[in-house]
């Protein structure tokens, strides 16, 4: 566990804006002792997620962070429950590109479901790099 930084979460708007949101709450709540390494990883990344909830799921849209003292666990909650499927989108399918990019940059991802809704989220690794230790 880390005990730096708590866990944080943030709603968000169903809007526009609600990718914008997520990236600033990335950068101004993850752990940078031990993650600072991946911050503009999964700020990228948080972006596709939110972009997504925010077409095509419903509210409420939860963004969540987590540090573990060695990797980064991202969150994005909403309100749909049907899971994104990233191997069959269509080139010009915008939400399976997104996801595209998560599985190739991420140690981890998933998809839980949760209430009427589901989580979508993935884990990014600090290792190499100044924060190592
Ligand atoms: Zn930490």
């Amino acid at each position: 566990m880390c005990e730096t930084t708590p866990r944080a979460e943030r709603a968000l708007p169903q809007s526009p804006q609600a990718p914008a949101i997520a990236r600033s709450f990335l950068r101004h709540e993850t752990c940078l002792v031990h993650t600072g390494a991946v911050v503009e990883d999964a700020v990228l990344l948080v972006s596709e997620l939110v972009t997504n909830s925010a077409l095509h799921g419903g509210p409420p849209i939860v963004v969540a962070a987590e540090c573990d003292g060695h990797a980064l666990q991202v969150r994005v909650r909403d309100g749909n429950a049907t899971p994104p499927r990233p191997r069959q989108a269509a080139a010009s399918d915008e939400s399976g590109r997104g996801l595209e990019l998560v599985d190739l940059l991420s140690s981890d991802w998933g998809v839980d479901p949760f209430e009427e809704g589901k989580h979508v989220w993935f884990v990014l690794r600090a290792g190499g790099g100044p924060y190592a230790g």
